[in-house]
C-alpha cells in the first residue's frame, strides 16, 4: 500500500465488538482476565493499551518500518534509545540538535559514564574523525534546528555501521511523508508527535520505530520498565493526526516553498535557510534523500536583536510560540528564546545570529502568510 492509503488504514480495523470505524479511546487502566494469566493480550495499560497498539502499528507502517514504540513525548522517546547504552559507550551526534536531546545527553547521559562528541555531521571528514572503538550510536537530525543543515543519511550510515554503531535519525522535521530514514540505513527513527505527526498542536508524544526484533522487545522492556507512555487519548490524537499527514505536507511544502523563493528576494533579508531552495548547500543531498524541501524555515533579517524582535512581535497569523508543525503559522527568534542560554558568541559562532527567525508554515492561504510577513518587515523597519 502507498503511503496516504497507509496513514488512514494502517493498525486500525473496525472495533471487533462493535463495528466502530474509529479506534476507541480505550480508557482503561486494567483487563479483566479469565483465569490468573489468561487474557485477550492485555493485563495492565503501562504494558500495553489497544489505542497505543493501533498508533504504534500505524506509525511503524508510515516508516515503513517493522515496529513501533509509542511515548509520552519525544523526550521519552529519545531517552529509550538511550536506555540500550551502558557505562563507557560513546555518541557521535550531530552539533545543532534539538535542546531538549542536547539536554538529554548532557545533563542526564553523560552522568552516567556515556560519552559524547558533537560535530557538524554535514561534514563527512569530521563525522569520520569523531568515532572511537566504543563508539555505539551516530545520532542525526536533518533537516537540523533552527539552520535546516542536511546530512547524507545513506553515507552517513554506511560511516556509522562499518564502525559498528547503530544510527538514530530524528525524523520530526521531516517527516516519514518526505523522508523514511530506516530504508536510507538508519537502525533508529525518532519523533516527537507534537509536531507534524499530531499536526494540531494540541498532543505531546513520541515514538521509536525500527525493523530489528530483539531490539523492539528490549525497547518495550525499557517503555514498560521505565514507563513513559502516552495516553490512550493522547495516542488516538496522533492516530487522527497521521490520517492527514501527506495533504498536511503537501501544503506545508508548497506555502514554505513560496514563502522562501519571496523572502530570498526581499531586500530586508540577508539570507534564507530552506531545504527545498536550489541554493541549499545540501540541496543536492535533499533531491536524493527528501521528497520536498519541508514545512520549516530560517531567515536572517539585515538588522539588529531589537528589530528582529519587533518583527517577531508584529506579525499576526504567525503567533509568537515554540513547537512546530502544525496546522496554524508560528515563528520564534531563537536569540532570545530557544536558544538565549548559549552565550552570544558561541551562538554567533554556531551561526545562529541575532537576527535569525524561524518560521513554522501552516497550511493556511500563502498569500495572507506573505501579507503578514510583509508587515512585520514594516514594523521592524519602517516603511
Ligand atoms: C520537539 C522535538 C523533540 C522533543 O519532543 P517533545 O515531544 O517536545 O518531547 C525532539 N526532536 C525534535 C526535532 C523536536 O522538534
Amino acid at each position: 500500500m502507498r503511503f496516504n492509503t497507509r496513514a488512514v488504514h494502517a493498525g486500525q480495523a473496525p472495533d471487533p465488538t462493535t463495528g466502530a470505524i474509529m479506534t476507541p479511546i480505550y480508557q482503561t487502566s486494567t483487563y479483566v482476565q479469565e483465569a490468573p494469566g489468561k487474557h485477550k493480550g492485555y493485563d495492565y495499560s503501562r504494558t500495553a493499551n489497544p489505542t497505543r497498539t493501533a498508533l504504534e502499528a500505524n506509525l511503524a507502517a508510515l516508516e515503513d518500518a517493522r515496529f513501533g514504540v509509542a511515548f509520552s513525548s519525544g523526550c521519552a522517546a529519545a531517552n529509550t534509545v538511550m536506555n540500550l547504552l551502558q557505562q563507557g559507550d560513546h555518541v557521535v551526534a550531530g552539533n545543532d540538535l534539538y535542546g531538549g536531546t542536547y539536554r538529554l545527553f548532557t545533563k542526564v547521559y553523560a552522568r552516567y559514564g556515556i560519552e559524547f562528541t558533537f560535530v557538524d555531521s554535514t561534514r563527512p571528514e569530521a563525522l569520520e574523525q569523531a568515532f572511537r572503538p566504543n563508539t555505539r550510536l551516530l545520532w542525526l537530525e536533518t533537516p537540523s534546528n533552527p539552520l535546516l543543515r542536511v546530512t547524507d543519511i545513506a553515507a552517513a550510515a554506511r560511516l556509522a555501521r562499518a564502525r559498528g554503531a547503530r544510527v538514530v535519525v530524528d525524523n520530526t522535521f521531516a517527516t516519514p511523508y518526505l523522508q523514511t530514514p530506516l530504508a536510507l540505513g538508519a537502525d533508529f527513527v525518532v519523533h516527537s508527535t507534537t509536531k507534524y505527526l499530531g499536526g494540531h498542536s494540541d498532543v505531546v508524544g513520541g515514538a521509536i520505530l525500527l525493523n530489528d526484533e530483539e531490539t523492539a522487545q528490549r525497547l518495550h522492556f525499557f517503555q514498560n520498565a521505565v514507563g513513559g507512555v502516552p495516553g490512550p487519548q493522547d495516542c488516538w490524537l496522533v492516530l487522527r493526526g497521521t490520517k492527514t499527514l501527506g495533504v498536511r505536507m503537501e501544503r506545508h511544502c508548497a506555502n514554505a516553498a513560496r514563502i522562501a523563493g519571496w523572502l530570498a528576494e526581499h531586500p530586508r533579508v540577508a539570507h534564507v535557510n530552506y531545504p527545498g531552495l536550489a541554493s541549499h548547500p545540501g540541496h543536492e543531498i535533499v533531491k536524493r534523500q527528501m521528497r520536498a524541501g519541508g514545512g520549516m524555515i530560517s531567515l536572517e533579517v539585515k538588522g539588529t536583536l531589537e528589530q528582529s524582535v519587533r518583527f517577531v512581535c508584529a506579525t499576526k497569523l504567525f503567533a509568537l510560540a515554540e513547537s512546530l508543525g502544525g496546522v496554524e503559522s508560528l515563528l520564534e527568534h531563537p536569540a532570545s528564546m530557544t536558544h538565549a542560554s548559549i552565550p552570544r558568541e558561541e551562538r554567533m559562532k554556531a551561526g545562529l545570529s541575532d537576527g535569525l527567525i524561524r518560521l513554522s508554515v501552516g497550511i493556511e492561504d500563502v498569500d495572507d502568510l506573505i501579507a503578514d510577513l510583509e508587515g512585520g518587515f514594516r514594523a521592524a523597519f519602517g516603511g
